[in-house]
């Protein structure tokens, strides 16, 4: 059973790869029958914001992922991690350091001119025989903790394999500031403890925090989680992936008119796959998933595979569901008598919502203007007579236009006898229709459109 969780910090949007580590630790916590919960980090309170906060679980909200428990937020925890802060101080894991800034300062240039890794330099560690420097006036400690100082860190990651570090990585670093506020390696530490994480699955920029965090666990005795480092998600070319690429705001995703099963399916497959398998429902997900797969590399952020999937979820899911999702597109069509018709149409080939959405009002909407390229390489001097020509055979036939069959039985014929070409007919009553000439089959249109509102829009086109 997995106890994972997600912790974002909301200083911004929920970002892709955030959502992406946020899915794995939610599979993996539901198909163990395990816990997923989600703890805000805001303790950095000069970047956070409300906005930023309401945004992240908006996000989450859409996309389905839903967490157990109540939310935490570190900020309202600074009194546990004082207590911890305390206990260490009690038990000699950790120590008050007055260091000034301006030694500090020194130090770090000293260790800089010498092309050493800044690191603090023990001088108010506490050792046996040891004598501390005199408490200076007027200047509020920091609290240090004591991280070992020979040996290695070490801890087996699911995803980059066993992972050692040498014990002089890690100093001994601040564990509160000067004004009591415990700082960020510590209190994740603490609340991955007392939340009782199993697994820790994030990206691998938290690599480095790693160490910090186990000295933390090993001060104050508890067990450490099993961690799972998740690499990066680059552009096509190998690079950062940049705003431009897609490291988007998950809601940029909504507002573009993906389904979000379409996002989630796209994002399991960024960094972790099951043969050649594309596509997955969740419940594929849930039985197929396990951390211990997730690629060793950086994964290439394909925008046209997102496309690809999106199209494939649009042509799965059910009519009423697009009806749903259109409504947030300003489209209402729970009420609209060819509904189905427009939908089974319309999904052939839209690759996202607002294309589903434009290919449909296409139809449905009465052209207020007509290409004007269009209507230049279609609409000749003999047009005109071969559409009134045809609208004639439309009424005789009026009763029989329900079905994009039944149109295009009439309609060849015509063409033949007539000495037509598809694209000269077609394509002047797609723009006298639809006011563009990029729509769907002209036989489909006419079938939804029936004959009335196809002769009233011809006779328009006609004028
Ligand atoms: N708050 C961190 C972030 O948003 C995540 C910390 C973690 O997963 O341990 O990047």
């Amino acid at each position: 059973m997995a106890v994972t969780r997600f912790a974002p910090s909301p200083t911004g949007y929920l970002h892709i790869g955030g959502l992406r580590t946020s899915l794995y630790s939610y599979l993996w916590a539901r198909k163990t029958g395990g816990e997923f919960r989600l703890r805000i980090e805001d303790t950095d309170l000069a970047r956070n914001s409300e906005e930023a906060m309401k945004a992240i679980i908006n996000a989450f909200d859409w996309v389905g992922l839903n967490y157990d428990g109540e939310v935490f937020y570190q900020s309202q925890r600074t009194d546990i991690y004082k207590q911890y802060i305390d206990k260490l101080l009690e038990n000699g894991n950790a120590y008050k350091c007055y260091m000034s800034k301006e030694e500090l300062d020194a130090l770090r240039a000293a260790q800089e001119a010498a092309k050493q890794n800044p690191r603090y330099d023990g001088t108010w560690r506490p050792e046996e025989g040891k004598i501390l420097p005199q408490i200076p006036e007027g200047v509020e400690p920091v609290i240090r903790i004591k991280a070992p100082t020979t040996g290695t860190i070490e801890f087996e990651d699911g995803v980059k394999g066993f992972m050692k570090f040498d014990a002089n990585q890690v100093d001994d670093f601040v564990i509160a500031r000067s004004n009591g506020m415990p700082t960020y390696n510590f209190v994740v530490a603490i609340d991955d403890a007392l939340m009782e994480m199993t697994d820790v699955i994030r990206g691998d920029d938290h690599l480095s925090n790693t160490p910090k965090q186990i000295v933390v666990y090993n001060a104050l005795g508890f067990k450490v989680p099993k961690f799972y480092h998740v690499p990066m998600i680059n552009n096509p070319e190998g690079k950062k992936l940049s705003k431009r690429d897609g490291a988007m705001d998950v809601m940029d995703y909504k507002n573009q008119g993906y389904l979000p099963e379409a996002l989630l399916n796209f994002l399991v497959r960024l960094g972790w796959s099951n043969g050649d398998q594309e596509i997955f429902s969740m419940e594929e997900m849930l039985e197929l998933f396990d951390p211990s797969n997730i690629n060793k590399s950086a994964s290439a952020y394909n925008a046209e595979k997102l496309l690809w999937l999106n199209s494939e979820y649009i042509k799965a899911v059910s009519n009423d569901r697009l009806i749903k999702e259109l409504k947030f597109f300003d489209l209402d069509l729970s009420h609209h008598p060819k509904r189905t018709e427009l939908l089974d149409l319309a999904k052939q080939r839209a690759q996202t919502l607002v294309e589903l959405k434009k290919s449909i009002t296409d139809i449905i909407d009465v052209p207020t203007s007509y290409e004007e390229a269009g209507v230049k390489k279609f609409v000749k001097e003999d047009t005109k007579e071969f559409l009134e020509k045809y609208l004639v055979l439309l009424e005789e036939n009026k009763d029989n236009l329900y079905d994009a069959l039944k149109v295009e039985e009439i309609t060849k014929p015509f063409i033949n006898e007539n000495g037509l070409k598809f694209p000269q007919l077609f394509q002047p009553i797609r723009l006298a229709l639809t006011g563009g000439t990029q729509a769907p089959s002209v036989y489909d249109i006419i079938a939804i459109l029936g004959f009335n509102e196809v002769s009233s829009r011809l006779n328009e086109a006609l004028k």
